[in-house]
């Protein structure tokens, strides 16, 4: 055994997730593979030997903390041993700075050959011992790819033999089979899908995690269904363009509405109870087979999240949404027409690039006429890497926040009225925790709307309870818990 080669016993690592929920399902599929490499947690970043980072590209904001980071853990190496590392969605220019940064910079697709990577920093993990220090390999070692720039090079030599790098197509599927750390006992996210071929013109991700590739539709209903079986309640399926899934095989997978139809039959199997959702679709793949198929099926949440960004049709197009203000307002209404029962989301970009008070106003119009229970309305900042970044970003500061504002109010207003409705009716809600008010826990509807109730058993927590709503305000409504749906659990 090499003396410089260090055994990771009592080594410890901590890791910073970025940007959303896709990167936080992610993290939690890395922490597994550091974990089986010997690394145990820590919640303080000085205390690691390992550092890491699920960086985000979304907005130059993410991309600015990755730096922060960075800049403060190297000056920690004059004093110590550490290793840094950085991934998720990164933009090709940004990989070549990180690398002159981090020790490694790799895809979650190369998350399967990490030990190897921190082998050749002299880190021997159980694997990479196992797999590479055997006296017979040893001479082979000089040979060994440097990992710190061979990293998203699928094609660079040493000595003229080719490195066998896994290509992401290959390793995505790889990095599906690792068995997640789920953050919650009671929620969890299942990755059905990766990447996207949209190229929305304001949207980075398609050049931070390539094209579309989705996973296997078993794997996919062996994840939920173990779920389920731990007692797992609100299940999401994600992707970033979750219902585009199984498209990419040309026929070889079932579609979207063919997996919600698996999860919906094995849901009236099981004597479990539990809600399934899915985020985020595309309206140009919501057909009206998605929405017949959630009707059909007791497990499938009736709550959909159909993003616009814009009410205009000349802004779609700019936006490369590829559909029409018609196009969506025919899926609202067979939303409608089909699970009238359904909360709507969406999301929105406010002062896009050019976009006119007469455009606005049309975004406007929309949110009266489809009155949303939630929309996350974001003002337009221009994403570096994505097409957009090029053109002027000519809305001022000050009209992008009226704008938002305006929305905002309209939103509000939808929201309480909505919520208005719900007093006197009696509803399942999941207990997802404690509410800011002392005394009170909060919950979830089926259709995500927020309900705190008098009690502070804590037992309830992760349970279904149902609850009369008693009063409702803009965000949020308010009821007297009425029974719990796990009759060992008593009220405290
Ligand atoms: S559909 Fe558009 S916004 Fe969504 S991930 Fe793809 S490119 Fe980005």
């Amino acid at each position: 055994m090499d003396e410089n080669k260090q055994f990771v016993t009592d080594m410890r690592f901590h890791l910073v997730t970025l940007g959303c929920q896709m990167n936080k399902s992610d993290s939690e599929r890395i922490i597994t593979v550091i974990e089986q490499m010997g690394y145990t947690w820590t919640d303080n970043e000085e205390n690691a030997d390992l550092l890491g980072i699920v960086a985000c590209s979304v907005r130059q904001k993410a991309i600015d903390k990755v730096y922060t980071k960075i800049h403060k853990w190297n000056k920690w190496k004059d004093k110590r041993n550490l290793i840094s590392f950085v991934t998720g969605c990164v933009l090709p220019v940004d990989r070549e700075k990180f690398l002159r940064l981090f020790d490694l910079v790799f895809l979650i697709t190369e998350l399967q050959q990490f030990p190897e990577m921190l082998h050749q920093y002299g880190i021997v993990t159980p694997f990479s011992a196992n797999e590479r220090i055997e006296p017979d390999t040893r001479g082979k070692e000089s040979e060994a790819p440097d990992f710190r720039t061979l990293v998203f090079d699928h094609h660079k030599t040493i000595a003229g033999k080719p490195i066998l790098m896994k290509k992401p197509e290959t390793g995505i599927f790889e990095f599906w089979k690792v068995n997640p750390q789920y953050r919650s006992e009671f929620e969890a996210f299942i990755p059905i899908q990766n990447g996207c071929d949209k190229f929305c013109t304001f949207c980075a991700v398609p050049y931070t995690r390539g094209r579309e590739i989705s996973r296997s539709g078993t794997e996919i209903l062996d994840e939920l269904k173990q779920l389920v079986e731990r007692g797992y309640k609100s299940i999401t399926l994600l992707g970033q363009n979750v219902n585009s899934y199984g498209l990419d095989k040309k026929g070889k997978e079932i579609s979207f509405a063919g997996l919600l139809k698996n999860i919906g039959e094995y849901g009236n199997q099981t004597s479990r109870d539990f809600w399934v959702y899915f985020t985020s679709p595309h309206p140009c793949d919501m057909g009206d087979d998605v929405l017949k198929t959630i009707r059909r099926y007791k497990c499938l949440a009736k709550q959909i999240h159909l993003p616009l960004q814009s009410g205009d049709d000349k802004v779609l197009m700019k936006m490369n949404r590829g559909h029409s203000l018609k196009d969506y307002l025919g899926i609202i209404a067979s939303i409608k027409k089909y699970l009238p029962s359904a909360t709507i989301f969406t999301d929105i970009i406010v002062g896009f690039s050019e976009e006119t008070e007469e455009q606005f106003m049309n975004t406007w119009k929309v949110m009266d006429e489809v009155r949303f229970n939630m929309a996350y309305i974001a003002r337009y900042s221009p994403r570096p890497g994505a097409a957009s970044a090029r053109w002027e970003d000519d809305v001022t500061h000050a009209v992008k926040k009226d704008r938002l504002l305006r929305l905002s109010d309209l939103l509000q207003q939808h929201s309480l009225e909505y919520n208005k409705k719900m007093t006197g009716r009696k509803y399942k809600v999941l207990v997802t925790g404690f509410d800011r008010q002392k005394g009170f826990l909060s919950g979830l509807t089926e259709g995500k709307i927020i309900v705190r109730f008098a009690s502070e058993n804590i037992q309830l927590i992760g349970e279904f309870v149902e609850v009369e709503i008693i009063s409702a305000a803009d965000f949020a409504t308010e009821g007297k818990l009425i029974s719990v749906y796990n009759t060992a659990l008593t009220e405290a």
